[in-house]
C-alpha cells in the first residue's frame, strides 16, 4: 500500500496519517517531524531549515527530495508507506515519480483532508496555545495557507487527472474523520 495524505496546515493530517498507517501495517512518514526531529537535533540540516520552517516557508524541493529518496530506500518501506507533507509542490510530485519509477513500484491512492480554511485556521491557534509550535503564529499561519494554496491545492488536480484522488471531508470528530477514511480507502 502506497499513500499520499494532502490537505491543508491544520487538516489533521498529521493524527489521521498514524491511523491509517497503523491500520494498513505501514509507517507514516511525515516530512515535518523529520524537519522538526533535525532542528531539535541540532543537526546540520536543522541548521539549513530552521528559519523557514518558523517563517512557514518551503524547505526547497531539493533538500526535501533527497531526505525522502533516503527515507523510503530503508527496509520498513518494503512494503508500502504513507507520506504526509510529501509531495508539497510540482516538482516533487514529478522527483516521486521517478522514485517509484525506479523501485518499480506506484502509488495506490492520494488521500485528500478537506477542510475550510476559517476551520483550519482556528485549529492551528488553538494548537498554537497548546504545542507552542514556532509556526503556529497567526502571521506564519495566514502565509502557510496562502503558500498551500498556490503551491499545494495544484496537486490534487494532478492526482484527480491520473484517477488516484480520493477526496474525504477532514471537518468533525477525529473517530468520525478516521471511519470515513477508512471506508473509503476499503
Ligand atoms: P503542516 O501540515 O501543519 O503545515 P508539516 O508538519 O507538514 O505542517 O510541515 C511543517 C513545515 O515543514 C512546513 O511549513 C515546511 O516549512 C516544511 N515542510 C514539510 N514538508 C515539506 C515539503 N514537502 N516541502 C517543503 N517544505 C516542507
Amino acid at each position: 500500500m502506497r499513500l499520499i495524505i494532502l490537505g491543508p496546515p491544520g487538516a489533521g493530517k498529521g493524527t489521521q496519517a498514524s491511523r491509517i498507517a497503523e491500520h494498513f501495517g505501514i509507517p507514516a512518514i511525515s516530512t515535518g517531524d523529520i524537519f522538526r526531529a533535525n532542528i531539535k537535533n541540532e543537526t546540520e540540516l536543522g541548521q539549513q531549515v530552521k528559519a523557514i520552517l518558523a517563517a512557514g516557508g518551503y524547505v526547497s524541493d531539493e533538500i526535501t527530495n533527497a531526505i525522502v529518496e533516503d527515507r523510503l530506500g530503508q527496509d520498513d518501506c518494503a512494503r508500502g508507506f504513507l507520506l504526509d507533507g510529501y509531495p508539497r509542490t510540482l516538482a516533487q510530485v514529478e522527483a516521486l515519480d521517478g522514485m517509484l519509477a525506479a523501485s518499480g513500484g506506484s502509488l495506490d491512492r492520494v488521500l485528500e483532508l478537506t477542510v475550510d480554511d476559517d476551520v483550519v485556521v482556528g485549529r492551528l491557534l488553538k494548537r498554537a496555545e497548546i504545542e507552542g509550535r514556532v509556526d503556529d503564529t497567526e502571521e506564519v499561519i495566514r502565509e502557510r495557507m496562502a503558500i498551500y494554496h498556490r503551491e499545494t491545492k495544484p496537486l490534487s488536480d494532478t492526482y484527480r487527472e491520473r484517477g488516484l484522488l480520493v477526496e474525504v471531508d477532514g471537518d468533525g470528530e477525529v473517530d468520525a474523520v478516521t471511519e470515513r477514511i477508512t471506508s473509503a480507502l476499503a
